[in-house]
């Protein structure tokens, strides 16, 4: 694992994912590697030779630009797109941690994460006059989960984040995506979840930014799914949109779908 302390220009940017006005990028590059990762793309220029998941930028300079940034600004500011916030790396380096002390507590904070080293920093959320805490769940089979996320926590450990973190009293919401055809659980998820969240968000997989990983994987792993990931339609995720608004209304729990394929996700 390569780690680079650099130093950043400047740390808050304007984006364009849904739901979010600004966001921060303190750590480029994730020690998780999941094999469907988008972020490995947006990532390639800056370390053409590494690996994705072997190395992590770490912009030391973070905590002390964001508090120079964020004191005016309004709006929601998202934590991480290029990053998972609370990797491994993180315990060592308490950026996040120290990024959070320093953020304007007016503006919105929006955190994404597939560890529950999150739940550590659940006095400092509560600084914030809103902020909503959201958990990466793309499947609660643990086997299908080490192969496609293999240095990330557990579901099981994601899952009782959300818990703590509706206990006390944050809006919560888990992030199904990507959804993984024909392997993701959508209704095992919806049973077991919807009574620690507030909010499901949706999102399909788009092969066309990790056709080769993914099919490396299927053909390994999972042979018989071959066929079936090369037919992927529109029809298919068109079904699994219904499906979800179905899952939404029997267990009475909000969803959002941000899928590609369908159109719902607009940029
Ligand atoms: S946790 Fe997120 S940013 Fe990190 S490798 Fe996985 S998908 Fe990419």
């Amino acid at each position: 694992m390569k780690i680079y302390e650099i130093k950043a220009k400047s740390i808050l940017h304007k984006t364009k994912i849904p739901g979010a006005d600004f966001a921060i990028n303190h750590y480029s590059g994730c020690q998780h590697a999941c094999i469907y990762c988008y972020a490995r793309f947006i990532c390639r220029w800056r370390r053409k030779n590494e690996r994705w998941g072997d190395f992590v930028d770490v912009k030391i300079n973070a905590p002390e630009l964001v508090a120079e940034e964020s004191k005016n600004k309004k709006g929601t500011i998202i934590l991480c797109t290029t990053a998972d916030p609370y990797q491994p790396i993180e315990k060592k380096y308490k950026l996040t941690k120290k990024v959070l002390q320093n953020l304007n507590k007016n503006m919105k904070l929006s955190i994404l994460t597939k560890s529950d080293l999150i739940t550590r920093d659940i006095d400092l959320f509560k600084r914030f006059k809103n902020c909503e805490l959201g958990l990466t769940i793309t499947t609660l089979d643990e086997n299908i989960k080490k192969i496609f996320e293999p240095f990330s926590p557990s579901s099981n450990a994601r899952l009782e984040a959300l818990k703590k973190l509706k206990k006390e009293g944050f809006y919560t919401y888990a992030f199904i995506g990507p959804i993984l055809p024909y392997l993701t659980n959508l209704e095992k998820i919806f049973k077991e979840v919807s009574p620690f969240v507030d909010l499901f968000m949706f999102e399909d997989l788009n092969l066309s930014l990790c056709k080769k990983e993914i099919f490396k994987v299927i053909r390994k792993k999972f042979p018989e799914l071959e066929e079936k990931y090369k037919n992927l339609s529109k029809a298919f995720w068109f079904d699994k949109e219904k499906e979800i608004k179905n899952l939404g209304k029997r267990f009475d729990k909000p969803v959002k779908i941000y899928f590609k394929h369908t159109g719902s996700l607009t940029f």
